[in-house]
């Protein structure tokens, strides 16, 4: 399996493999990677992985889109990465065991539980995996990596819990001083490991993430240090994510025959762009309902044809903040497909995104083209969250995220006769309890291992808005280079 950058040429020696682009991130030509081809499902490959436990159909899936990293340890990184002590949160055995459990609300009706790993959010589900192949990689080629990213709360937890203790790899993890929730900065602060440094930002979280580009953008420092990411845009993520369509379709379906409905909410297209892949593959996916909150970005792209990406100040700040994006980071993957796989045509287009502007596919071939791809989309704000998670508590006894309930309102907006929808479960109500006693007026349940962690002792250093400030906390941990 070679891997290709959507705005890349097709020569041969642009060409990569599985572990040469796990440990980056955009292409050198600034495009996204992406299988050569598709690989394929067959109907008895199918059959045969109905029975499959989650860390089996990992492997079976992974073994599609990794050739370079031996099937045996291929097989014992997954393996160590999906158990039911990971993905746990005091549920029963069985369930743990089942690792993505379907949850229904209603004949026809599920929710696809993707949150029980350490963090309450779906993130951990590649994060997890991420983290041993990276230590495995690393060792392999006797390298270290400093990860270095800004975080508004799920990406940079997910990152700490799936990196912590692992040989080779440090995170430096940037957040916003005073404006995460106690909870948020309880979980990340609290990690005591040697290789974890988290560092709070006096200013908000875009300044955070300027202080990351610029860093980045200083390619003498970046190189010397070691510099890396774990941002969205990262393949292995996504090639992750598809797995668990694959566990989804099989729980929510009786045979191969059927087709099914996923939907997700979504913010930077790396979840459903999963979705797509596992459908390109040949799974039976019917409709992929992509749900957005009041950043409606990618919505009317669906509706509409024209993606207009939206500046930082015109993001709105959400009670689903996980999904507050300007720009899908992901997006180009898909359109990639979309245009048949042209990098021309991507260059164009992006040209424009890249500029601060928007393009409109309305008239052409390609928005004709798109039905064929399964996608329907809708919009949830907050009065619809809060009357969301009412209906599903009132109706099915289940508290939801608010994530989750922006995928359930839209997911019932677009119910086909004859397919059942999993909406999946993107994070646990725990995690924005704010908004729970806003609909509910009673707070959610949270694991026995999370309470009480606001008492427990933090680690973490306060800086101004400063990049030698950064800069010198990297050396200094790191040792001079
Ligand atoms: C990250 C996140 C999303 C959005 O996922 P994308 O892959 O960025 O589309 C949705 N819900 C929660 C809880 C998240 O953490």
């Amino acid at each position: 399996m070679r891997y290709i950058s959507t705005r890349g040429d097709a020569r041969q020696s642009q060409k990569k493999s599985f572990t040469e682009i796990l440990l980056g991130g955009l292409a050198p030509d600034g495009g996204l990677y992406l299988p050569e081809e598709y690989p394929q499902v067959t109907r008895a490959e199918l059959d045969q992985w109905r029975g499959y436990s989650y860390a089996d159909l990992a492997f079976a899936v992974l073994s599609k889109f990794v050739d370079d990293i031996p099937p045996a340890d291929l097989k014992a990184l997954v393996d160590k990465t999906y158990t039911a002590e990971v993905y746990c949160n005091g549920r029963d055995a069985g369930k743990a065991r089942e690792i993505t459990p379907v949850r229904w609300l209603e004949p026809g009706l599920g929710l696809l539980e993707l949150s029980n790993g350490p963090t309450l959010a779906f993130k951990d589900m590649a994060m997890q995996l991420l983290g041993n192949l990276f230590e495995y990689v690393l060792e392999k080629k006797g390298e270290e990596i400093n990860i270095l990213g800004a975080t508004s709360g799920d990406t940079g937890s997910a990152a700490e819990y799936a990196m912590r203790g692992k040989h080779g790899v440090r995170v430096f993890m940037l957040s916003p001083h005073g404006r995460m929730s106690a909870f948020q900065r309880a979980q990340m602060y609290s990690l005591q490991d040697a290789n974890i440094f988290n560092i709070a930002v006096r200013g908000m979280f875009d300044d955070a993430q300027d202080i990351v580009k610029a860093v980045s953008n200083d390619h003498e420092f970046k190189a010397r240090y070691k510099i890396g990411a774990v941002n969205s845009i990262n393949w292995a993520r996504v090639a992750a994510q598809v797995i668990y369509y694959f566990k989804g379709y099989f729980a929510g379906t009786k045979s191969n025959d059927e087709q099914i409905a996923f939907s997700v909410p979504s913010g930077n297209f790396g979840n459903i762009c999963a979705g797509h892949i596992a459908r390109m593959m040949g799974l039976p996916i019917g409709r992929l309902v992509l749900a957005t909150n009041e950043n409606d970005v990618l919505d009317e792209f669906f509706r509409t044809g024209v993606y207009r990406p939206r500046g930082t100040a015109d993001t709105w700040t959400t009670s689903s903040p996980s999904m507050d994006i300007s720009k899908a980071s992901n997006f180009e993957r898909f359109v990639f497909d979309l245009v048949g796989r042209d990098p021309a045509v991507v260059r164009e287009l992006w040209s424009k995104v890249d500029a601060g502007g928007s393009f409109d596919l309305s008239a052409t071939p390609y928005f004709s083209e798109l039905p064929k791809f399964g996608f329907v989309s809708g919009k949830s704000v907050h009065a619809d969250r809060l009357a969301t998670i009412r209906h599903a508590y009132e109706h099915y006894g289940v508290m939801l995220d608010t994530h989750t309930a922006d995928g359930l309102k839209v997911a019932l907006e677009h119910r086909a006769k004859g397919m059942s929808t999993l909406v999946l479960e993107t994070a646990l109500p725990a995690k924005f309890e704010e908004t729970i006693v806003e609909a509910l007026g009673r707070r959610p349940e949270r694991p026995a291992a999370m309470i009480g962690i606001e008492e427990l002792p933090q680690r973490v250093e306060v800086i101004d808005v400063d990049v030698d400030a950064v800069k010198r906390l990297i050396v200094r941990n790191v040792g001079e280079r």
